[in-house]
C-alpha cells in the first residue's frame, strides 16, 4: 500500500490515508481526498476557488484511472461544477466513452445529479481584475471582452507561481492502483485550453501491472513527451522505478521549441517504491508519501534536475 500526492494535494491527504488503512479500494480513496482539496478556499489552482481563464470563467479539468482495467474517466475545461474529479469518476463508470469536455461534459454532469458551484471568491475576483487592468492598453478595457485575445500586451504569466494542479496516485492493500488529477489548469490560460490533467497518458497513468506516473507543471510539455505512459511503459520494458523516471525527464529535456518551463513527474511502482524528480522547477518542489511503514504521512522535497 502506498499514497503518493504533491504538496497542492495536502488537504486529502488524512482522508485518504485512513481510507487505505481501512481496506477501502485506491480509486475511492484518491477521489474522496481530491474532493476536499477541489473545496478548499486555501487552493487557488485547484477546483472551485481557483484563478479564472482569460475571460474571468473557471474552466476545470480532472482524470481519474483505474489501474486494475486501463479505464478512465475525464472531463475538461467545464464550467460551474463543484467536484471535477467526481464528474470524471462518472465518466470511466457511466458511459462508454473516456473523456468529455464543455457543454457535453455539462450536460453529462447535470444528468448525474453533480453539485453545482459559482466560484464568487474576493480573491479570484480582484486578482484577474488587477490582471486585465495591468496587461491591456486603455482601448482594449473599453471594447472588453470584444477584443482578440491574442493581441493582450503580454503573455499571460502565472501570477505567484501557482501552477499546481494535485495529483494521487496509490495502491491499495489488493494491489489495485490507481491515479487521480484535478486542476484549474494556469490561471489566466486562453479559454477553452486543456493541459495534461485530463489527458491520460500526459498527466497520468496507472497500470496495476507495472505502477503509475501523474504530472504537475507545464502540461504543453509532457503532452507531447506522453510523460506518464512513458513511465509506465518503461518500468514494462524492465526499468528500475528511478530509471523509468529519470529517461522519462530526458524525454521532457530534449523538447526545445513551444513553451518549455518546469514540469515535476511522480511515480509509484507496484512494489511500493515511490520517486518524484522536478526538471528546472523555479521553486523547492515538494511531496506527501505514506505508507503502513510510516506513522503520518511525510512531506518530502522533490530531486531536482536542471539543463
Ligand atoms: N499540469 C497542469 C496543466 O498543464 C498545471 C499544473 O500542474 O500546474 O494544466
Amino acid at each position: 500500500m502506498i499514497l503518493l500526492t504533491n504538496y497542492e494535494g495536502r488537504s486529502g491527504v488524512p482522508r485518504t490515508v485512513e481510507l487505505l488503512k481501512n481496506k477501502t479500494n485506491a480509486i475511492y480513496s484518491i477521489i474522496e481526498g481530491i474532493k476536499l482539496v477541489e473545496e478548499n478556499p486555501e487552493i487557488h489552482t485547484v477546483g472551485a476557488n481557483s484563478l479564472p481563464n482569460l475571460l474571468g470563467q473557471l474552466e476545470l479539468d480532472s482524470a481519474v484511472m483505474d489501474g486494475n482495467t486501463r479505464r478512465s474517466g475525464a472531463v475538461g475545461a467545464i464550467k460551474g461544477f463543484k467536484h471535477p474529479i467526481e464528474i470524471a469518476y462518472h465518466i470511466m463508470t457511466d458511459i462508454e466513452h473516456e473523456i468529455l469536455v464543455g457543454a457535453g461534459a455539462e450536460r453529462f454532469a447535470e444528468e448525474i445529479g453533480a453539485e453545482k458551484y459559482v466560484n464568487e471568491t474576493e480573491y479570484t475576483k480582484t486578482s484577474w481584475e488587477e490582471f486585465l487592468n495591468d496587461h491591456l492598453t486603455y482601448e482594449q478595457k473599453e471594447k472588453f471582452p470584444h477584443i482578440r485575445l491574442l493581441d493582450i500586451k503580454d503573455k499571460p504569466n502565472d501570477p505567484e507561481h501557482l501552477f499546481d494542479t494535485t495529483v494521487y496516485l496509490a495502491q491499495d492493500y489488493s494491489g489495485r492502483i490507481a491515479t487521480a488529477t484535478s486542476t484549474a489548469g494556469w490561471p489566466w490560460k486562453y479559454p477553452g485550453r486543456l493541459g495534461d490533467s485530463p489527458i491520460i497518458g500526459a498527466g497520468s497513468y496507472a497500470d496495476s501491472r507495472y505502477g503509475a506516473c501523474a504530472c504537475t507543471h507545464t502540461g504543453e510539455m509532457t503532452i507531447r513527451a506522453g510523460t506518464a505512459r512513458s513511465v509506465v511503459l518503461y518500468l514494462k520494458m524492465g526499468l528500475s522505478l528511478a530509471d523509468a523516471v529519470y529517461e522519462s525527464v530526458m524525454d521532457l529535456a530534449e523538447l526545445k521549441t513551444g513553451f518549455i518551463n518546469a514540469v515535476t513527474v511522480h511515480a509509484i511502482d507496484n512494489k511500493g517504491n515511490y520517486k518524484v524528480i522536478a526538471l528546472n522547477p523555479q521553486k523547492e518542489i515538494k511531496y506527501i508519501v505514506w505508507h503502513p511503514d510510516l506513522k503520518e504521512p511525510q512531506v518530502k522535497n522533490a530531486e531536482i534536475m536542471r539543463t
